[in-house]
């Protein structure tokens, strides 16, 4: 089970994401407003957050600058949904913080590939990190195959 935190000011989106989310056995934590949303990220150790670009007040853009720079939440993975998929948004985007984005409207199984990717991307890396950061030391020859055999390959890409 990971816990996900959702910040979307739309309530339909808000119960579709919820809902795809409670179904696949994680537990959800929502926000309607960006400000809620950096409090709970603060307070609850998160396995993802899901963050709506277009929010009143704080918008996601300035929400995920904000989390990013907090020791809490400085690695936790970020998906961005936003209406404006547009050229140029996407560097916005990415350059903010965030690791992946989709566009709305969401389609359920993007959605949760998605989310199934960040979620195991990070449980992947987070254990062997707790001690070293990222400094990967050299790496003993016989850790080789355990490394390769725990690599998922991914689907196709569609970023
Ligand atoms: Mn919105």
């Amino acid at each position: 089970m990971s816990r996900v935190l959702l910040i979307e000011d739309n309530p339909a989106n808000m119960k579709l994401l919820r809902d795809l989310l409670v179904r696949q056995g994680h537990k959800v934590l929502t926000a309607y407003e960006a400000a809620t949303g950096l409090q709970l990220a603060q307070q609850k150790a998160l396995d993802l957050i899901v963050l709506d670009i277009q929010l009143p007040g704080i918008d996601g853009l300035q929400a995920a600058k904000q989390l990013r720079s907090r020791p809490a939440t400085r690695t936790t993975p970020i998906l961005a949904v936003t209406a404006h998929a547009m050229r140029g948004d996407e560097a916005r985007i990415l350059e903010a913080g965030f690791d992946r984005y989709l566009a709305k409207p969401i389609r359920y199984r993007e959605f949760l590939r998605v989310v199934a990717e960040m979620i195991e991307q990070r449980s992947a890396v987070d254990p062997a990190c707790g001690k070293e950061g990222n400094d990967a030391g050299p790496a003993p020859a016989e850790s080789e195959d355990v490394g390769s055999r725990m690599e998922r390959s991914p689907g196709p890409a569609t970023e």
